[in-house]
């Protein structure tokens, strides 16, 4: 069979079909069910590896943006090889901590953080509040000195780049909800370093996800870097600068940079001004966990049909919602390649939900019965984080593997579980 596995080193067609790490998948799909996602570890942590490369030498903290895969057994992993986390909610922040990561080493993201998640966040201790906006710099302000205490605070710069990636996961356009205009960021610092309940620890940027260019990084850094100069000319002197997350992976055809490379590049021009004793930190999401995980999946039944032939699997938009929301691209491949010669029959991959949008894959050249099963690719990030229970419908079981050891990390949700917390009206 033809290298079908675009991206995904640690998953491999051996003699008991595909495989990862040192397990089959279809004994897995066997044991547990379907819809099941399965994650590789050494795949995290190769991941994780290549950026810890590119910052050899260097003072840098890597923070995790969980909510690309927030499951505390993935956290745990992370957590254990020294990440630090981009959190963008209080829920994010207690599942932290439930996986044992360092308060120290959390910073809060998001343009609508509430008074409550500022307390818990300022009481835990977290690293750095990045802060989205004007308004929020005050409420924050005010909290933390009704707290006696003194908040740490990057200003998430808005740099208006284009970063060549879909509309709905590009954040650093001026159009965007996202971050404080380029044009008011220095006055916003100067402001800032006026209020008691703040303490300027740095600042960040994050111009969207997905990004498979260099240039739109590049780009975004000398903006960056331009701002780092002014706030510090200005006496406000800044510990870190934190340059976001957004490295694209492969889900097809792309061919994002390695994360290594790219940051040899862009240390070169934070060198090149003098900047370089700052702390480095980025907010990898995607990069880190996308290619770890597959989602398996039953094929139900197909259907032929004049226009369209359907094959229709036990997983759905609840379980894989990127199709739907961003008509995402997931390769899809038989977790047996198939014993049968009949020809492949072009087939839309579809679930059960009642939605047109219920889509997984489209066009896709299979060979597959009902009863078989097939692997979704490249659902390690942004697939289970933002499963529902759409069509009630329980989320899928999650199970991690460590070389031959497959631990479950998530049961699959019980039907009593999506009951929890509501009544009769009567
Ligand atoms: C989502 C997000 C990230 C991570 O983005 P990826 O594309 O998954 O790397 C980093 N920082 C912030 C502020 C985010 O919102």
């Amino acid at each position: 069979m033809k290298n079908t596995l675009p991206g995904a080193p640690y998953f491999h067609y051996g003699d008991t079909g595909l495989m990862v790490e040192g397990l089959a998948l279809s004994a897995l799909a066997q044991e547990h069910g379907t819809p099941l996602y399965v994650y590789s570890k050494a795949s995290m942590v190769g991941a994780l590896a290549a950026y810890q490369a590119g910052f050899a030498g260097r003072k840098a903290q890597i923070c995790y943006a969980m909510k690309a895969n927030s499951s505390l057994g993935v956290l745990q992993v992370f957590a254990r090889a020294g990440c630090g986390f981009d959190i963008v909610s209080g829920g994010e922040l207690a599942r932290v901590r439930a996986a044992g990561g360092d308060m120290a080493k959390v910073i809060f993201s998001g343009v609508g953080k509430t008074r409550d998640e500022m307390r818990d966040a300022l009481a835990a201790g977290i690293g750095c509040f990045n802060v989205e906006s004007e308004a929020e710099i005050d409420v924050l302000n005010a909290v933390a000195v009704a707290m006696g205490l003194r908040a740490p605070i990057s200003i998430r710069v808005n740099p208006n780049v284009d970063p060549k990636t879909h509309p709905y996961i590009s954040t650093g356009l001026k159009g965007n909800k996202f971050g404080i205009a380029h044009e008011r960021t220095l006055a916003t610092y100067q402001h800032a370093a006026t209020l008691p309940g703040l303490r300027i620890v740095g600042i960040d940027c994050h111009i969207g996800s997905q990004i498979t260019e260099e240039a739109p990084y590049l780009d975004a850094l000398d903006r960056m870097l331009d701002l780092v100069q002014a706030i510090e000319a200005a006496g406000i002197r800044l510990e870190h600068i934190d340059f976001g997350g957004g490295l694209g992976i492969q889900y097809q055809n792309e061919a994002p940079p390695a994360a290594d490379a790219l940051w040899a590049k862009l240390l070169q021009k934070i060198d090149a001004r003098g900047l370089g004793e700052h702390t480095l930190m980025i907010e990898p999401g995607r990069s880190l966990v996308g290619n770890a995980g597959v989602c398996l999946t039953e094929v139900l039944y197909l259907k032929p049909g004049e226009q369209k032939n359907f094959c229709i699997v036990d997983a759905a938009m609840n379980d894989l919602p990127r199709p739907a929301m961003y008509q995402a691209y997931h390769a899809i491949v038989p977790l047996e390649p198939t014993k049968t010669a009949d020809e492949a029959a072009v087939y839309d991959v579809v679930g059960p939900v009642c939605e047109s949008g219920d889509w997984i894959g489209r066009d896709r050249a299979l060979m597959v019965q009902p009863g078989e099963r097939l692997a979704v690719m490249s659902a390690g990030a942004y697939c289970m984080s933002m499963a529902s229970n759409y069509n009630t419908r329980g989320r899928a079981a999650e199970i991690l593997v460590d070389g031959d050891r497959a631990i479950v990390i998530r049961q699959r949700e019980a039907i009593s579980d999506l009951f929890r917390g509501e009544q009769l009206a009567d």
